[in-house]
């Protein structure tokens, strides 16, 4: 059966900055398939959202993690091979944006940014790849984003747009290495989704509009539309694939 192929039953997933927006309704897709979620955020309401997902049957715990830190990425992958005995899924999720313009922006945001949203990600994707690729299985799901295709208007963020375009060429380099261990490497990249990140942009009118108008289907994306990809990604439905960006932006990219 088709949907078989999307159940993810005893597979441990971890998400990083599950807390909320996009990582949450990922973690909630992931565990509603099947999947024992991990998420793993600097939030205290991790710990809630976890709890949100438990109430609803699914199996779902929360594990404080700064993806900055190399050594609580390695510890975090011990700690659930040691409790779980494997993992199957990494979805890194968690990143920061800024709307800086270039020549005010400061030494200090602009390695905080490459921080979160690039070593990040290796990071994590080094400490889980290490586990996956002793299992002889795994998939990493690299949230980049558009930003990191186009230049948007009408904000100025280049640091962010810049590691954004890291994020989908370490994903290539890292599927590349790790695909004859069974390891496959994916990203996404989301146009404009409504979450706290987009929350202070859609409060300017111009910003706002722009945003519309530029999005060929004239609407932001809900968190749930990014989820729907990650579960492909994440599943055997999409076991062909290795080293792609799924550019899920309502069309901002095709004009
Ligand atoms: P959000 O701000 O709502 O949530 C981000 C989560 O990441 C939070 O729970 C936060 O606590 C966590 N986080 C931040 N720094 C962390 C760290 N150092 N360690 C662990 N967790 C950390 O953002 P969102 O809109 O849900 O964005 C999720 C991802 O999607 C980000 O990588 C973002 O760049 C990307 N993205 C978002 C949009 C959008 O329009 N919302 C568009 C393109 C890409």
């Amino acid at each position: 059966m088709v949907l078989d192929q999307f159940r993810l039953d005893d597979q441990v997933a971890v998400v990083t900055g599950g807390a909320r927006g996009i990582g949450f309704a990922i973690a909630t897709a992931l565990a509603e398939a099947g999947a024992c979620v991990v998420i793993a955020d600097l939030e205290v309401a991790g710990e809630q959202s976890a709890h949100q997902l438990r109430e609803r049957g699914l199996q779902a715990e929360f594990r404080p993690l700064d993806v900055t830190r190399s050594a609580q990425a390695d510890a975090l992958a011990k700690s659930l091979v040691e409790h779980y005995g494997h993992v199957e899924i990494l979805v890194n999720n968690a990143g920061i944006c800024r709307n800086t313009p270039a020549l005010e922006t400061s030494d200090e945001e602009w390695l905080q940014i490459f921080d979160v949203n690039v070593h990040g990600v290796f990071w994590c994707s080094r400490a889980f790849g290490r586990v996956m690729a002793q299992q002889g299985r795994g998939s990493i799901i690299n949230i980049a984003s558009m930003s990191g295709i186009i230049v948007n208007k009408p904000q100025p963020q280049a640091a962010y747009n810049a590691s954004k375009a890291a994020v989908a060429h370490l994903t290539r380099s890292l599927a590349a290495e790790w695909a004859s261990a069974g390891v496959r490497v994916n990203a996404i990249s989301p146009g404009y989704i409504g979450t706290e990140m987009t929350k202070r942009g859609l409060e300017n009118p111009q910003w706002r509009k722009d945003w519309l108008e530029l999005t060929p289907l004239g609407r932001l994306g809900e968190p749930s539309e990014v989820a729907n990809c990650a579960l492909f990604l994440a599943s055997p439905a999409s076991s062909y694939l290795t080293g792609s960006e799924l550019v899920v932006d309502g069309g901002y990219t095709v004009w």
